[in-house]
């Protein structure tokens, strides 16, 4: 049996998304969720979605009383998917959210909560944690080929157009390049150096502050401390190009991901040599691998459940109060 999925938000990256599940053996779209009508027209054409399975945002909570959907898969602008992760839990179906999970720790934990009462799974799409070269990594990682982690070094970058956009939209995007960018080196230094950092100092840059509005952040470079001693020196930014590079480096060894997050191929290379894992669709690799969790109770080698969603906005919330206050802040996950 198939994950029958219905996405809300059909915008860009949920166009990704369903182009990428047509290939999927074991998660297939079934419906959608728009505002737009004229949108889910199209798409009922171009992906065969029967009326049935088209909601709006006022009227989805009936999707509870849709037998035929299993699981609604958020990807809409990030100050909106708490409130309709909690809508979606309490229609009773599992939930896929996209990245950032919600603005904040607190919007996670009501999230976290929620799916847990409603006995429906929560996961966030964190593909990387499914990528094939970045599992290799961290496999040589955990079997010592590293030696004890010393360093992890993330930038995470790209230079944002349309100054009108909801990602610069502090009410709808939750702040600026960190939410949408930076979090992956965020995420990115958890799996590589294998450890949740325990605290962060971080320094914020602005060179246009009218495009880069208050709480919108631009640049943010962010260091973390890890418990074994590793450390991490991060930058997140809307403000420049070809910034998409992990760098981690053990006693014995490193292992560079360049580029680490994009849409791939990911591209990587060790003190042993290149990594050549084959490039797979990330987006169709997530709904095989989500069809899994959800269907078969699989464990993945990296969970991407909403306690993964959870840390990393505790995270974030720590990065901008050190931001704010100038100092090293404690990180308590
Ligand atoms: P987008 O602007 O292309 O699409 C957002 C969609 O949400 C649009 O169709 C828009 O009409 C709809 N929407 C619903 N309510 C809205 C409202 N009140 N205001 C504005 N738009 C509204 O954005 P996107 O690039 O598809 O990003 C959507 C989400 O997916 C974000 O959370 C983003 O972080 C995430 N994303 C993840 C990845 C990834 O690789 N995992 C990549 C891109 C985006």
């Amino acid at each position: 049996t198939m994950l029958r999925v219905a996405i809300m938000g059909l915008g860009s990256y949920g166009t990704r998304v369903a182009d990428a599940m047509k290939d999927s053996k074991k998660a297939k779209l079934v419906g959608v969720v728009s505002g737009t009508p004229s949108k889910v027209k199209e798409w009922q054409s171009k992906y065969g979605i029967p009326e049935k399975n088209c909601y709006n945002y006022e009227n989805f909570d009936a999707i509870k009383d849709n037998p035929d959907i299993d699981a609604v898969y958020i990807i809409t602008p990030n100050g909106l998917h708490h409130d309709q992760t909690l809508r979606v839990a309490k229609a009773g179906k599992h939930v896929i959210c996209e990245k950032p999970m919600g603005i904040n720790a607190k919007e996670c934990r009501e999230m976290v909560e929620a799916c847990r009462k409603a006995n429906v799974k929560l996961l966030v799409g964190y593909r990387m944690r499914l990528e094939p070269n970045t599992l290799e990594i961290v496999r040589m990682r955990k079997d010592g080929e590293l030696g004890k982690i010393m360093f992890f070094q993330g930038l995470s970058g790209f230079r944002i157009g349309d100054p009108t956009q909801w990602r610069l939209d502090k009410k709808l995007a939750g702040g600026g390049a960190m939410m949408d960018i930076g979090i992956y080196a965020v995420n990115g230094s958890r799996y590589m150096v294998g450890e949740d950092p325990v605290w962060v100092t971080a320094q914020e840059t602005k060179t246009d502050p009218v495009k880069f509005k208050d709480g919108v952040d631009e640049t943010i470079q962010f260091q973390f401390g890890f418990p074994s001693g590793a450390v991490a020196s991060c930058l997140s930014t809307y403000s420049m190009n070809n910034l998409d590079r992990f760098f981690l480096n053990g006693e014995k060894g490193f292992a560079e991901l360049h580029p680490a997050t994009g849409y791939g191929p990911i591209k990587g290379r060790t003190h042993k040599g290149e990594l050549n894992k084959p490039h797979v669709t990330h987006q169709t690799l997530q709904m095989d691998r989500m069809a899994e969790i959800i269907l078969e109770g699989k464990e993945p080698e990296l969970p991407l459940d909403g306690e993964e969603g959870l840390k990393d906005l505790i995270i974030i919330d720590a990065i901008y109060k050190a931001v704010k206050s100038g100092k090293k802040e404690t990180i308590e996950i």
